[in-house]
């Protein structure tokens, strides 16, 4: 696992949100990979509010108690949110960027740190992942390690709240049959990179998992998972809990 901190050189996520923070607006916020055309993430949408946020995370949020990990939290809309509930909430980014935003916006707990360092060591009743939150597992070979962390950072009973989507429709012709290559990587592994103004990242590996492969993974290293809700396009919500 990767366990580095961006540095705001090749940040362009970190470089959009204290843009928008700071002007109002922001450029284009481009995403490329080698498996899908050229995108864009509207950096607005960072921002969003309580009301704003998809009801998958709103739920979320709601069932998010005791004390309360944002992991990735990018500008902080959730932290900020869960404070207003008057909840607990640590946020912690790779992006320095994002966490000197999130301070400025009164995040009261936000921390640049990786999740997988191993000398990030605290207790949590809650660990939210949100906004295809899986993605910072990167690929499916990772899940080992993505529990060993979890199972050090949950308080017994903790519950891990994750949202993800299934890119099965990317691959699925119009008669339902399949258009991916079984004997090859994982069609949720996708590689990003991205560009804010002229801001470069460099790539990075994003996962994307439907709900079983993360159940059976889950249940390999000691974990329940449990469909919580499900999205409007292939995406839902899952609760992780140690078995
Ligand atoms: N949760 C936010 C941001 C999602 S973008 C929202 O919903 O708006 C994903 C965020 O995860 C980015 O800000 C990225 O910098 C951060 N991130 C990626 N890998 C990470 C890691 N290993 N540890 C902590 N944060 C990470």
């Amino acid at each position: 696992m990767k366990t580095s901190l961006l540095t705001p050189d090749k940040d362009p996520m970190g470089a959009a949100i204290a843009d928008y923070y700071k002007n109002n607006r922001a450029s284009k916020l481009r995403v490329f990979s080698s498996q899908f055309d050229e995108d864009e993430i509207p950096v607005p949408q960072l921002f969003r509010t309580f009301e704003e946020m998809p009801s998958l995370e709103q739920t979320a949020l709601n069932l998010a108690q005791g004390r309360i990990l944002d992991c990735g939290a990018g500008s902080g809309c959730h932290a900020l949110a869960l404070q207003q509930m008057g909840k607990d909430v640590q946020a912690i980014d790779i992006s320095p960027l994002s966490v000197e935003v999130m301070q400025q916006r009164g995040v009261k707990h936000a921390y640049c740190v990786n999740l997988f360092d191993e000398n990030y060591l605290q207790k949590f009743d809650t660990i939210l992942m949100l906004m295809n939150g899986s993605g910072i597992i990167g690929k499916l070979e990772n899940m080992r390690d993505f529990f060993t962390k979890m199972k050090q950072l949950l308080n017994p009973g903790g519950s891990i709240y994750m949202d993800s989507s299934d890119l099965r429709y990317l691959f699925e012709d119009e008669d339902g049959s399949f258009l991916m290559d079984l004997a090859g990587d994982y069609y949720g592994e996708i590689d990003y990179r991205m560009q804010y103004k002229q801001v470069k990242g460099e790539p990075f590996d994003w996962l994307y998992v439907d709900f079983q492969t993360l159940a059976y993974y889950a249940s390999e290293n000691g974990f329940n998972a449990r469909l919580v809700q499900e999205g409007e396009h292939y995406d839902y919500l899952a609760c992780l809990r140690i078995k």
